[in-house]
């Protein structure tokens, strides 16, 4: 009883943690539950590499926003495209190399970069040296 006040600070504090939790949580569940649908709607190849993910490795599936807003999820499956995570990865950075260097680059549109990640080429050739 002696530390009551105490106890309203932790209460609250707690209450506070609760929110937290469950807004996590929340979002958890809607990644989870966009990802199961996508994974549902589309077959289980990777959009970019076509590589086929089954089992285990389908978790190295992920679901892409074409419009890269996560809260922007269609039932229809317009804004979702499954990629696996290292086309993923690349279409990320794709997206800001263009963003970052789109005003620069103007003229010349600039040849695309493929799937092609030179920097993973040079590590698998240190790679072979060893
Ligand atoms: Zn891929
Ligand atoms: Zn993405």
């Amino acid at each position: 009883m002696l530390y009551m006040s105490q106890d309203g600070e932790k209460n609250e504090t707690g209450r506070q943690q609760q929110i937290i939790a469950e807004v996590r949580r929340n979002k958890e569940l809607r990644e989870k539950t966009y990802r199961e649908r996508a994974l549902k709607l589309f077959p289980h190849v990777c959009a970019k590499c076509g590589r086929e993910f089954s089992g285990k490795k389908l978790k190295e599936l992920t679901v892409h926003h074409r419009d890269h807003d996560h809260d922007n999820n269609p039932p229809d499956g317009s804004n979702w495209e499954l990629l696996c995570i290292y086309c993923h990865d690349n279409e990320h950075s794709r997206y800001l190399d263009a963003e970052w260097y789109g005003a620069e680059a103007q003229g010349g549109e600039q040849e695309p970069v493929s799937s092609h990640k030179p920097f993973s080429d040079l590590a698998a050739l240190l790679k072979n040296k060893e």
